[in-house]
């Protein structure tokens, strides 16, 4: 058996036409919303050049020695600005978070990584020879009189710390590192910017005291900070107080041995959390051995009064440890993030796809989207006819709400389907005719999902309908 459809009643119903307020639109205003912070960001880096260029514009390009200096100036000015942009990125700013996404914009931060590398290494290869030319004596003589200038050690080691960001960053050291290793390395950006912030206002005056240069690279440089702080630090203490999250039960999941369990959590005003199906937030259960420990886990319902519930695969420590967590503890959170969820909605059907623990969101926003008997359909890879996590709340749900499902169950292929789907030539437009005009949300590990999507590339479905939740950062 290829595949199985488990309720097809309104398979196949015609989709309403676009009203004002349709998902197109609101697609298109939040397309509008990342095209300005695009424009934002590039327009910063244009700003920061033009804070040198402003003073001196191509006289500052009058002879060689001055004209290196000028460029390791811009490239400086430019990578700081740059710096400055993955802190923010990754500060969970909410009008980031909702118009971009969590995954988008870490994948932003994470590719702007080693180009700000090469920029401030250029910076600082470019100053070093425009000040020998300029001085008339030889590299070696001007990196000791560079030196001892003003705060020039200090923002020697900011780049340093950056540099071991960076590298502790590629995906071939990162994969060696404990996630909590990597984080600690990866906090030291903050220390690497303040380190070379000093250098910025004493050496080259172009941040002189009382001028406009001064006070605007201030204000991006300790605001910047203060969304870090604020979002990251104080907004989710605020919240974990005020909403007084603890665990209510612990429930196993399919079969003991697969260590998969749901956490039900109780808590005080969640509504004021606006949290959807399909989001997920940073949970720190407050248990020993636990507490110093924070992992992004799925909504697996969708969030109903005073509950809110994940279901949690043990793929290491601390998902295992859920498990043995007790009723009663208390749970700090951060959140909601993600954008895996009615907020990216550009069509009216919608096409759920999910393999293994990537059901739980999927499950979630089965419950929460918005549509009619007939627009929306589930598909599951399951390893069994009835196996499957959560497989039984899908059914019920698809049941309830008038959603096609079907589960393609067996052994993994070639691609992302079974080997005996394969042999009769299925995939995803023959599982789901109007795939081409829905939503499509996937949710499974990283390669099984790169088949989907690019299977739907080839039936002609656009980024904007699209969706991709990634359990591996
Ligand atoms: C947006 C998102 C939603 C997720 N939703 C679910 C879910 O609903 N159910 C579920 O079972 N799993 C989910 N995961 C995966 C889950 O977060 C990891 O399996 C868990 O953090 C592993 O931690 P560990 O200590 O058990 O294992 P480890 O051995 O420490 O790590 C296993 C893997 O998880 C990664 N990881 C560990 N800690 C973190 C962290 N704090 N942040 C990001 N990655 C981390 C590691 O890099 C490694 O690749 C989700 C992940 C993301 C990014």
């Amino acid at each position: 058996m290829a595949f199985l459809v488990h309720d097809a009643r309104h398979l196949e119903r015609p989709a309403r036409p676009f009203g004002g307020g349709s998902e197109r639109s609101r697609a298109g205003r939040r397309l509008w919303r990342v095209d300005l912070l695009q424009a934002a960001a590039v327009a910063s880096v244009a700003v920061a050049i033009a804070l040198f260029l402003a003073e001196g514009g191509i006289t500052r390009f009058a002879d060689p020695g001055s004209a290196l200096t000028s460029l390791g100036i811009i490239a400086g000015l430019a990578a700081t600005d740059l710096v400055l942009v993955m802190l923010l990125l990754a500060a969970r700013v909410p009008l980031i978070e909702r118009a971009v996404g969590h995954d988008a914009a870490m994948a932003l931060h994470n590719r702007l990584g080693k180009p700000v590398l090469s920029l401030l290494l250029a910076h600082g290869v470019l100053l070093l020879a425009g000040y020998a030319i300029a001085d008339g004596v030889d590299l070696v003589a001007e990196a000791v009189a560079i030196w001892n200038l003003p705060d020039l050690p200090l923002a020697i080691l900011g780049f340093g710390l950056f540099l071991a960001v960076v590298v502790s960053s590629l995906v071939a050291v990162r994969r060696k590192l404990r996630y909590e290793v990597w984080h600690v390395i990866h906090l030291l950006v903050y220390v690497a910017v303040l380190a070379a912030l000093p250098h910025q206002f004493s050496v080259g005056g172009l941040f002189a005291v009382g001028t406009w240069q001064w006070a605007y690279w201030l204000v991006i440089t300790f605001g910047t900070f203060a969304a870090v702080v604020g979002y990251r630090v104080v907004a989710p203490v605020v919240a974990s107080l005020r909403h007084g999250l603890v665990v209510e039960r612990i429930d196993p999941v399919g079969d003991q041995r697969d260590g998969v369990v749901s956490v039900t959590m109780r808590g005080r005003r969640l509504a004021a959390l606006r949290a959807t199906g399909g989001q997920f937030f940073i949970w720190r259960f407050l248990a020993a051995g636990q507490w110093w420990q924070a992992h992004p886990y799925s909504l697996s319902a969708a969030p109903r009064g005073d509950r809110l519930r994940i279901t949690v695969r043990a793929l290491g420590d601390g998902s295992a440890s859920l498990a043995g967590i007790r009723p009663g503890t208390r749970v700090a959170l951060e959140g909601p993030y993600g954008i895996f969820s009615e907020a990216s909605r550009s069509r009216r059907r919608l096409t759920l796809v999910a393999a293994g623990i990537g059901v739980t969101p999927i499950r979630s926003l089965l419950e929460s989207a918005t549509f009619r008997p007939g627009e929306a359909t589930v598909v599951l890879r399951t390893q069994g006819p009835a196996e499957g996590w959560l497989l039984d709340e899908v059914r019920d749900l698809c049941h309830r709400r008038g959603a096609t499902l079907i589960t393609v169950p067996g052994g993994r292929g070639r691609g992302w389907l079974t080997p005996s789907a394969e042999r009769q030539g299925l995939d995803l437009p023959a599982l789901v005719p109007a795939v081409a005009d829905s939503d499509l949300y996937v949710c499974g590990p990283r390669g099984w999902a790169e088949g989907v999507i690019s299977e739907a590339r080839a039936a002609g479905l656009t980024d904007e309908q699209i969706h991709h939740e990634r359990f591996d950062w």
